[in-house]
């Protein structure tokens, strides 16, 4: 027996596909292709809430519209879970080189930043061109100094694989500028844009606290800050920024779509409902709850599926707390019962924008075989590859889940100009391509229908840890 045939021999049953399952799929991939659920939600969100902040009154009203159109949509068991947060609010803030080369800058400050003293604070800065040379001065070389790293542009890439070293600067810096003795923190933005819009974001927080005001800068502002200080004078800045923190209430938004053969096994689909307060949060992340619910809607439209499909808007996933709980995700795994989480088999988040699909990762162990070759027959078509590597992530809000077992998949997303928008005031609806979300939506439908209507175990797909 080939090699190959031993793999098909193993394969079956559990990894069958049937004909009809390809059918249905490919059905609920054209079906969603046509759909207008997606624009709909995302425009009615974005317009009717605006920025969404994790905790804030804008982000409950959102959740409770967006439960009520879940209804609406025939999803069933419609509920809300409530978690406790910190919540953060920006309040007024301003930047300013101060002295003979006076002028104002444009800057946001970071998630759960602390305010300045009342009447801000006037600083020299000190400019670092990495993170590892901010880390290696001694601890209080810079005291009553603003401390700035300015480690250049971000590089767009179709992976946004430039994003997570630049995100270290943003959660480590504050807590590193506190240390070394700095009255604040400054950086330039994490965005791949040249517009005088900064991108805000969350940092870290150590022993329960964000040690300084920290702030981002936009990417002209941070290149006029770098100059000057590249010209050897001495640069002071005022700095200001009333941002509070609040003790709150987050919510996950869960609906489902239950099975008829085995609705115990749940796909859980993934995105989040909260947003930054600068734009009004339509590719981060009001189009992912977009993408899943319409994925959701159009596989069911071909007639009630064997497994549950589970939609989640999950509440709070852009802050830091200080304890981590894991925010909605975290909320969410704490409900489950061992044999609930045994029962979810499959799990994917849509949480990074809405231009199309290129790529689908399987779990671990799937890359090859019967459903792997089911999966590409069905996304071909519609320009997504099949990859050999594994997902082995999913993302933040459900990254509890998997990290339970979960198996998990991601459908990658073309993020070019992911963030050139991200974070900014500049994330908002027009900045949705109508036909990129349509082959988004359809790359989840396709993929999803084709595991809710079959009984492909990913948990027995896991190659058995060697033995030495
Ligand atoms: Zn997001
Ligand atoms: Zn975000």
């Amino acid at each position: 027996m080939s090699a190959l045939a031993v793999g098909l021999a193993l394969a079956v049953p559990a990894q069958a596909q049937d004909a009809a399952a390809i059918i249905g799929a490919e059905k609920a991939r054209d079906a969603a292709l046509q759909e207008n659920i997606a624009l709909d939600y995302v425009t009615q969100l974005t317009t009717r809430f605006g920025p969404r902040p994790a905790g804030s009154a804008s982000e409950t009203a959102a959740a409770e519209w967006a439960a009520g159109y879940m209804r609406d949509h025939g999803f069933r068991n419609v509920r809300i879970q409530e978690f406790p947060l910190v919540g953060w609010d920006r309040g007024e803030e301003s930047a300013a080189i101060v002295g003979t080369n006076a002028q104002p800058l444009v800057v946001a400050a970071l998630g759960h930043s602390p305010a300045t003293p009342d009447g801000g604070l006037e600083a020299e800065v000190v400019r670092f061109s990495t993170l590892e040379a901010f880390q290696a001065v001694p601890d209080g070389s810079l005291a009553g100094k603003i401390a700035y790293v300015d480690a250049g542009q971000l590089v767009p890439m179709q992976t946004g694989a430039g994003y997570g070293p630049l995100t270290r600067i943003r959660g480590a810096g504050p807590a590193l500028a506190g240390q070394k003795g700095a009255v604040a923190f400054i950086m330039r933005s994490v965005g791949s844009d040249e517009h005088r819009m900064p991108h805000t974001g969350t940092t870290r927080y150590v022993n329960g606290v964000v040690p300084v005001p920290a702030f981002a800068l936009s990417a002209p502002d941070a290149d006029q800050l770098s100059r000057l200080i590249s010209y050897g004078e001495p640069v002071r800045m005022r700095l200001s920024s009333t941002a509070r923190t609040y003790q709150t209430t987050s919510r996950n938004v869960i609906g489902d779509l239950p099975g008829r053969m085995r609705p115990e096994e749940i796909i859980v689909l993934g995105s989040h409902m909260d947003s930054w307060d600068l734009g009004t949060g339509a590719i981060d992340d009001g189009a992912g709850g977009a993408i899943t619910l319409a994925a959701a809607r159009a596989i069911a439209d071909q007639g009630r599926t064997e497994r549950t499909i589970r939609v989640i808007l999950f509440g709070a996933e852009e802050v830091a707390q200080p304890v981590d709980t894991g925010n909605g995700g975290g909320a969410y795994l704490r409900s489950l019962s061992p044999e609930d989480l045994a029962n979810h088999v499959f799990t994917g988040e849509s949480d990074f924008g809405a231009d199309r699909v290129y790529a689908l990762q399987l779990p671990v162990g799937a890359q090859t075989g019967v459903f792997a070759d089911a999966a590409n027959r069905v996304l071909y078509p519609i320009g997504v590859l099949r990859s050999s590597e594994p997902e082995l992530d999913g993302g933040v809000d459900i990254g509890p889940i998997v990290q339970a077992g979960v198996p998990v998949f991601g459908l990658k997303q073309d993020g070019l100009r992911y963030f050139d928008l991200h974070h900014t005031a500049d994330d908002t609806l027009d900045k949705i391509d109508p036909e990129q979300l349509s082959q988004n939506v359809a790359a989840w439908a396709g993929l999803v229908s084709l595991v809710a209507n079959s009984d492909v175990d990913f948990r027995a797909m896991v190659p058995a840890t060697p033995t030495p």
